[in-house]
């Protein structure tokens, strides 16, 4: 990197939030400097939050991934889409009776909530959309009906990804594919994204937190769904070039879109005088 732009920070911020694949982790691997990074940060008693937009995991999915990976952490510091969809939903629609396009671990958070779920295009008010990879065309058929032939429900999603990359340059189709599908036989627009970079996910997360989004730190790889969110919500942020944003993307953007910090691995974060203080080195994990 380029040393004449200080590029960490010079002091903690209040909360951390932090994307996790491609800024935690790639694969099944740790990334250099995550693991002292996050120790830090808890030891002086500052909270840190994780985040993910992908719904077909529960949140205990990824306790027990960050805990196979050496960063044991508890159930509430996790928020994905599972967690905003059902809590939006309990919060805004309590009452209401939704069509859910989406894999077992959203379904069962709408059941255990106590959110009504129908395959009946004659009662759903509201389809959501998701990541879903056993969509099909008879799911299909009735959020078409639902929407557009009752004239009744309308259409959420939980996430605006076009697509799930895989370590290795592949990928999934996501959500945004199956809105897309249901908007265009509809004629509809999804009126609700419970996912990055909505700001629902960035109150969800740090729920009960009590601190200030402007003292908080948004941490992510990816340019227009971690660092958007962060600049939609006044927060700042840092994009880490461990995942999808590379430093040419960085160095494209105009100053109204680049992140506060543009860090080449986690532990950047950590002001340079508490790495001296802990002497911490820059070949250490
Ligand atoms: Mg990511």
């Amino acid at each position: 990197m380029d040393n004449s732009h200080p590029a960490s920070p010079s002091a903690f911020g209040r909360a951390y939030v932090f994307d996790m694949d491609g800024t935690i982790y790639l694969g099944d691997r740790l990334l250099p400097g995550v693991r002292r990074t996050i120790g830090e940060l808890r030891r002086r008693g500052i909270p840190v939050r994780f985040l993910s937009n992908n719904p077909t995991k529960d949140p205990q999915q990824y306790v027990e991934k960050l805990e196979t990976l050496g960063l044991p952490t508890g159930i509430d510091d996790i928020c994905n889409t599972v967690v905003t969809t059902t809590r939006w939903l309990k919060e805004h629609h309590t009452d209401a009776t939704v069509f859910a396009i989406a894999e077992e671990p959203l379904r069962r958070a709408l059941s255990e909530a106590g959110i009504r779920q129908s395959e009946d295009p004659e009662e759903i008010d509201i389809v959501i959309a998701s990541y879903d990879r056993t969509f099909d065309y008879r799911k299909l058929q009735i959020a078409f009906d639902a929407i557009w032939f009752h004239k009744r429900a309308f259409l959420i999603q939980t996430n605006p990804d076009r697509f799930c990359p895989f370590p290795g340059g592949r990928g999934e189709p996501d959500c945004a594919a199956i809105t897309a599908a249901i908007e265009a036989c509809t004629n509809t627009t999804c009126r609700v994204n419970l996912g990055k970079p909505s700001p629902i996910m960035i109150q969800e997360s740090l729920r009960g937190a009590d601190v200030a989004l402007e003292d908080c730190v948004m941490v992510g790889d990816r340019l227009q769904t971690d660092i958007q969110m962060a600049l939609d919500t006044g927060m700042r942020s840092a994009c880490v070039l461990t995942g999808e944003a590379t430093a040419e993307d960085v160095a494209a953007l105009d100053d109204t879109h680049r992140p506060t910090w543009t860090i080449d691995r986690l532990d950047r974060l950590i002001p340079s005088s508490v790495w001296e203080e802990l002497g911490w080195a820059e070949t250490d994990d």
